[in-house]
């Protein structure tokens, strides 16, 4: 027998093993395999043949529904060789070089977890800030509560400049924090922190990303000065408060240039990068992506020097922000255009081919989503793409094969995607185009049916009902429509393919919180929301695993445990499948395995969860901030300032770059 032949014997045992382990007609083959080979053979071609690892574990977890549990995975080199039990995996690699991996022994192994959607440079500056946030944040420095109301606030905000106060007593080294949020925190302004502090420089960004809040020596350093201000456009003017060291919105662009030299310079952005990894990898995500990141070579170049390294322990991908690319080429070499940024990504990061991202409504923070029924206030959403360019993107990326992915987060911004989508099925139909609802920010049963019927699937984000439920059925909606927030339950009962996704920093890069926030839907009041559409524990497993790979189209490379796919392991503490539903959160991760490579986390020092952490949080005021109102007042104003994280993106990232020029 030649070697070739051997080698194919193997591979087809894997295959029979992999496909029915539990049907018996798989195991005459693997006694046939091993008797038609002599033991001449074997010594021969053993020679050349890799070593197998099997891992042994208290339960894999395969999202494989032909064979969802193991105890064992044998891995050759980066790949999943087969699935099964200890002794099948042990008789089928006999002839074969063989270790036996007892490390995960007692823990839950789950397919490597997906970070399906994060924003790397607005994440490592939050990162690089002291956080003081809504949430628990689970660091790679350390473990970070989250601050309940004002008190808790100010009393963490007194302790970091303690923190600075012993490094630096001249009072040089600025505060910059990230994370207060209004609603939660209560009123802080430029006279509030002066009374607390006034000289050390300190830089409150808003949790929502939007607003930042300087005190006076603030101020002083970065030269906004009131002849500064009045140089500004009157809308950007509108949203500046001096006198409070307030920045929103179109007047926080207005005054990014001055802020970017003390809160995003490219070595905070380097930084913070290596944060921003280091804290993905601890909560067990082996890939990420980024849809309609920055189109700024220089910027990707510093992404890729740090996220591209051999050493990152996930891989990384871009989409194309198809935005960007539509206001400049939509009337020229569209498609040329977003083929050249293919080239752009370097070692571990890459550009997804053939996929975009468009954006139909504004942001579900600043309430700036276009509702069917409107806002019970009368303030209007917004548009991030006029419906005519949104239009004509879509028709010539579709027309080219592309999957087009929509940041969408109103039921009427929905009803714009799916109607283009209808009209270009009904011009030129097409099968597999994976059309892509992301963010599902409010959605009727009748779109979860035209979805379905249409092929599109969706990328929800389930912290949005966690966050904004309670409060939203208060100001702007009403108990009865808050109910329609990313009803992922009806789409796991008509069976349309979901994935879940941060958008960190719009929520933290964590999937057992995403997937505790779609299990539970419990809102800051502490009440379920909707309980109906809370979505089975499967569901949401699967949401931060396959079906984040397949909305990406690589399920074929990794997202659960099968023969022949990537070795991507996430290793859990205990089961998300059985583990009490408000626990989910809180499972500790070992560490994970990327294409073959074990990696372990060091993990934190926890704080126990229990009543504790369950405490809601305390919100009366309107969630979204002071700018949506100013901006909903205006008619058909289109949203120049870019509303959404992912857009906002753009405008930081170029202050930074600009900043760094000067500075040069
Ligand atoms: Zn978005
Ligand atoms: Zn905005
Ligand atoms: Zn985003």
């Amino acid at each position: 027998m030649k070697r070739r032949d051997f080698i194919k014997g193997v591979a087809l045992a894997a295959g029979a093993m992999s496909v029915g382990l539990s049907a018996s007609e798989a195991k005459p083959n693997i006694s046939e395999t091993a008797r038609s080979v002599s033991l001449q053979d074997l010594a021969k071609a053993t020679n050349a043949m890799p070593e197998i690892t099997i891992y042994t574990a208290k339960k894999f977890l395969t999202m494989d529904p032909t064979n969802p549990e193991a105890k064992a995975v044998a891995v050759v080199n980066d790949r999943i060789l087969a699935v099964g039990s200890l002794d099948e995996l042990k008789a089928m690699a006999k002839g074969q070089p063989y270790r036996v991996n007892h490390s995960f022994d007692g823990k839950i192994v789950t397919p490597g977890f997906i970070a399906q959607h994060v924003h790397p440079f607005l994440g490592a500056l939050a990162l690089e800030s002291a956080i003081i946030s809504i949430e628990d944040w689970d660091l790679p420095g350390g473990y970070v509560k989250k601050a309940r109301g004002h008190d808790e606030y100010i009393a963490h905000f007194k302790e970091e400049l303690a923190k600075l106060d012993k490094k630096d007593p001249e009072k040089k080294l600025p505060l910059f924090t990230w994370g207060y949020h209004q609603t939660f925190h209560g009123k802080l302004n430029r006279k509030i922190m002066d009374a607390i502090e006034s000289k050390r420089p300190i830089f409150v960004w808003h949790r929502s990303c939007h607003e930042f809040i300087l005190n006076s020596g603030a101020i002083k350093l970065t030269g906004i000065t009131k002849e500064f201000i009045d140089t500004l456009r009157p809308e950007a003017r509108a949203m500046t408060d001096l006198e409070d060291g307030h920045f929103w919105e179109t007047g926080l662009f207005g005054v990014l240039g001055k802020l970017a030299p003390y809160v995003a310079t490219t070595d905070q952005f380097r930084h913070g990068l290596k944060t921003f990894r280091d804290y993905l990898h601890r909560q067990g995500i082996t890939s990420a992506s980024e849809p309609g990141g920055v189109i700024s070579k220089p910027m990707t170049e510093i992404i890729n020097s740090i996220l591209g390294d051999e050493s990152t322990p996930f891989r990384f991908y871009f989409l194309p922000d198809g935005k960007s690319l539509a206001e400049r080429f939509v009337d020229g070499d569209l498609i040329d255009e977003t083929e050249k940024l293919l080239s752009w990504g370097k070692g571990k990061c890459s550009y997804q081919p053939k996929q975009v991202k468009l954006f139909a409504d504004g942001a579900i923070y600043s309430q700036l989503m276009q509702l069917r029924e409107g806002y019970t206030d009368g303030h209007k959403g917004e548009w991030m793409m006029t419906p005519e360019l949104y239009a004509k993107a879509f028709r010539k990326y579709w027309d080219a094969g592309y999957m087009i992915v929509t940041h969408v987060t109103g039921d009427a911004g929905l009803d714009m995607m799916l109607d283009n989508l209808e009209l270009n099925m009904r011009r030129n139909p097409r099968y597999d185009h994976r059309t892509t609802a992301v963010h599902f920010g409010v959605a009727q049963p009748d779109q979860i049916k035209k979805i379905k019927r249409l092929g599109a699937i969706v990328s929800a984000n389930p912290y949005y009902v966690t966050a904004l439920a309670d409060n939203y059925a208060k100001h702007g909606m009403s108990p009865e429509r808050v109910k329609r927030m990313v009803p992922a339950g009806d789409l796991e009962r008509a069976g349309v393919h979901f994935s879940y996704h941060s958008d960190m920093p719009m929520a933290p890069a964590q999937p057992l919180f995403l997937m505790d926030c779609g299990v539970n839907r419990i809102s800051t009041s502490g009440k379920v929301s909707a309980p109906e559409q809370r979505v089975s524990r499967m569901a949401a497993l699967r949401a931060v695993t396959i079906e984040g790979a397949y909305s990406w189209r690589m399920e074929k490379e990794f997202g659960s445990i099968e023969a022949g796919k990537l070795a991507n392991f996430t290793i859990l503490e205990e089961n998300p499948l059985t583990v009490e539903s408000r626990k989910i959160k809180d499972i500790a991760v070992w560490g994970t395995v990327l294409e073959g490579k074990v990696l372990p986390v060091k993990p934190n020092a926890k704080p126990k969860s229990g009543k504790d952490t369950e405490e809601s949080l305390v919100s009366a005021a309107p969630f979204f901030s002071s700018g949506a109102a100013t901006f909903g007042k205006e008619d058909d104003h289109f949203m120049e300032h870019g509303d959404c994280v992912c857009a906002l993106n753009h405008r930081f990232a170029l202050a930074m770059m600009d900043a760094a020029q000067k500075s040069r």
